[in-house]
């Protein structure tokens, strides 16, 4: 599949910047007119290559540009092609003489869609013109002629908790742009997705969560109970190069770093001290609960300066009791971890016909085991709250790896102290 950027500028006095191609030889896009891109080179983002493509064919550097989504193109004719859609209206620079693809013309606003073009591009520019910050669609050709031409537009559906106030946000499946295994909103970096709509993925997350920068902390996760405290030099851009830490958790009291755990079952677990200015986020699996990553967080967020006694904690959605069905050995490790208590949180599963107790297995209430493990380390607890969505139950709403067998994408869960200005 092909990968381009397509860029419509704007300058102050409402005209966009258009291509009118007339010079390249056996150029598909003869005739038409057209906004400014081309195709992501390896290893570029979409913004990466919408900035070179901008400067090398007008000389403009773009300084204030806006990724409104994807038109993904199928053709009888051409491979298909993911086309990230962009307006901009800051830039440096003034535009070159000669400009070896066409002729390049600014066109009052109000004359775009009367000039020769594609006939489904006027369906996404129009939404353009008009201001609209979301575009995502889908277009079909059978040679020149439109054949289909669907809106594909949905709601990003992060959740949010009651107890936390910095920005933050649990993801959902919803309102993203991968597709097959990944429909619609992968998180995931590892899991096979094309990389560049999971990264479009990442852009439509943040915003949900009110959080402007576009790197951030995340690593690999390994089930144990390590945690690292996250500095600026942790950040990185969805797929880009930096860091990665084989730990379960973060912590930070630095402003601008937000910090990223991945789940699709186990449990995300979100943390906040604001009056000491500190954060955490933990991937708590039953693996990192019995082995006490929960002591590890908390005690990492009082090395930065959190006191036990003013941290909130948000656990997110997972795996709940009534899907959760594990062997005794998860149950006595929990015993383990909380004492008498953990006999609250699990049941012995019984047959669904005969009603008898099946012997060895159990089904484990892990949130309240999480939430009783933090109660026991200090944390008030009126200032935990449980989200009580089940991934398993609900597979359309969230990735759950047990449903799907593991042919999945991934939620995040996020939290960040914002940027100082
Ligand atoms: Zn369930």
């Amino acid at each position: 599949m092909i990968a381009t950027t397509l860029c419509y500028i704007k300058n102050n006095k409402d005209e966009y910047l258009l291509l009118h191609r007339v010079k390249k030889v056996n150029d598909i896009n003869e005739g038409k007119w057209i906004g400014v891109g081309g195709k992501l080179e390896e290893g570029e983002t979409p913004d990466q290559c919408v900035v070179r493509e901008v400067y090398e064919e007008t000389g403009l550097t773009l300084t204030n540009y806006h990724c409104h989504g994807l038109v993904k193109f199928i053709s009888d004719q051409y491979e298909a092609e993911d086309m990230y859609l962009y307006s901009a209206d800051g830039y440096d620079g003034s535009l070159i003489e000669d400009c070896n693809e066409g002729e390049l013309v600014w066109v009052h606003k109000d004359k775009v869609l009367e000039l020769p073009t594609w006939e489904g591009d006027k369906y996404f520019l129009k939404p353009l013109l008009e201001g609209q910050n979301r575009i995502d669609m889908l277009v079909e050709y059978k040679g020149d002629e439109l054949v289909r031409c669907e809106n594909l537009a949905s709601p990003v559906n992060t959740i949010k908790s009651n107890v936390l106030t910095y920005p933050h946000g649990f993801s959902t499946r919803t309102g993203g742009v991968s597709e097959g295994i990944y429909k619609s909103l992968n998180l995931g970096m590892k899991l096979g997705d094309d990389w560049r709509r999971v990264w479009e993925n990442y852009n439509r997350f943040l915003s949900s969560v009110g959080i402007k920068q576009r790197d951030f902390v995340c690593g690999n996760q390994v089930h144990g109970n390590s945690v690292h405290i996250a500095t600026s030099k942790d950040l990185r851009v969805a797929y880009g190069k930096g860091n990665i830490y084989e730990v379960d958790g973060y912590v930070t009291n630095e402003p601008g770093v937000p910090i990223v755990v991945f789940t699709a079952d186990c449990v995300p677990v979100l943390l906040e001290d604001r009056k000491h200015g500190v954060i955490g986020a933990l991937h708590c699996g039953w693996r990192s609960t019995v082995a006490d990553i929960e002591k590890e967080g908390i005690d990492k967020m009082v090395l930065l300066g959190a006191r036990k006694e003013n941290i909130h904690i948000a656990i997110g959605p997972a795996i709940e009791a009534s899907c959760f069905e594990v062997g005794s050995e998860v149950v006595e490790a929990a015993e383990k971890l909380i004492g008498g208590a953990a006999s609250r949180f699990y049941e012995k599963e019984t047959d669904k016909v005969t009603g008898e107790i099946i012997r060895c297995k159990f089904l484990l209430n892990l949130k309240g085991i999480i939430k009783e493990r933090f109660t026991q380390l200090g944390v008030k607890e009126e200032f935990i709250e449980i989200i009580n969505e089940c991934t398993m139950c609900n597979p359309d709403k969230f990735w759950s790896h047990r449903y799907t067998k593991g042919q999945r994408g991934s939620q995040a869960s996020i939290i960040s102290i914002p940027p100082l200005k």
